[in-house]
C-alpha cells in the first residue's frame, strides 16, 4: 500500500513537472482506478476561476469509462521547484463523497485517508 502511495505521488509530480505553467497550471493530480490504470492531469487557472486538477483527472478516467477510483493525490508545484501535497479543497471533497467515497486520498507525504472521512455529514442529493 505504501509503495502505491509513493508511486502515485511520483506520477502527480511527473505530470506537473511536464505541464507546470506559472499562474495557469500549478497543481498536478494522479488517480489510480481499480483497473490498475493511472490517470494524470493538471489544474487550469484562469483569471477568476481555478479548476482543480482533481476534476480534470477524474473527468478523464470517467470519460474512459473507468470510474472506480481507488486512490488520488494532488501535488502543488512552486516556482522554486518545491512541491507540496495538497489536501483536497471543499469542492473536491464533495466530488469524492459523491463519486468515490471509499477512495484513499493522499493528504501528505505519509498520510492517506478515506474520502468520506474528509467530509463528514455530507449533504446528499435526494433522487
Ligand atoms: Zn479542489
Amino acid at each position: 500500500m505504501k509503495k502505491d502511495m509513493q508511486g502515485l505521488i511520483k506520477e502527480a509530480k511527473k505530470i506537473i513537472d511536464k505541464r507546470y505553467k506559472n499562474n495557469q497550471s500549478v497543481v498536478g493530480c494522479a488517480v489510480k482506478t481499480k483497473s490498475g490504470k493511472i490517470y494524470t492531469g493538471v489544474s487550469i487557472n484562469a483569471q477568476k476561476i481555478n479548476l482543480c486538477s482533481e476534476w480534470i483527472t477524474i473527468g478523464q478516467a470517467f470519460s474512459e469509462g473507468d470510474s472506480d477510483i481507488e486512490m488520488v493525490v494532488a501535488v502543488r508545484k512552486y516556482e522554486d521547484k518545491t512541491y507540496e501535497i495538497y489536501p483536497p479543497c471543499a469542492l473536491c471533497r464533495e466530488l469524492y463523497v459523491t463519486y468515490c467515497p471509499k477512495a484513499d486520498v493522499i493528504i501528505s507525504e505519509k498520510k492517506m485517508i478515506k474520502a468520506d472521512r474528509l467530509l463528514p455529514h455530507a449533504w446528499k442529493k435526494k433522487k
